[in-house]
């Protein structure tokens, strides 16, 4: 079963991490160590097609470019025995999905833009 998770569901109003208990932090720093890789090296250009035609998104030749994300899938939570690697791409403005490349681990994350995690440059208009 796919995670969807939604980042602002961890934070306060002033955009704080919420007290969460092992097992919420656990996901949380999961959640916010591909939001910061992917943010980081996403495509403008590629962002804003998917934006002015969202519909056709599955049809695009360019599909959104998934990023390895330095990270296990057992590091998602305690006691996961999976060894895969977790790839992850911005598939829609504020929605990153991600998976396991050994396993069927698998979400999504919005709620992420504007987050101290989120490490988009500026643009210059
Ligand atoms: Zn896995």
């Amino acid at each position: 079963m796919a995670l969807k998770a939604n980042l602002m569901q961890f934070l306060d109003d002033t955009g704080n991490e919420l007290v969460l208990t092992e097992q919420a932090k656990t996901v949380f720093k999961f959640l916010t160590k591909i939001v910061s890789s992917v943010s980081e090296k996403l495509d403008y250009s590629q962002i804003n097609k998917l934006s002015i035609e969202p519909l056709k998104v599955e049809s695009l030749k360019a599909k959104p470019s998934t990023i390895e994300v330095n990270l296990n899938c057992n590091s998602r939570a305690a006691g996961l025995s999976c060894e895969g690697r977790i790839e992850a791409a911005c598939i829609a403005i504020d929605l990153i999905e991600w998976h396991c490349d050994s396993c069927e681990a698998a979400g999504t994350i919005a709620g992420w833009q504007g987050t101290q995690w989120d490490k988009q440059k500026p643009t210059l208009h």
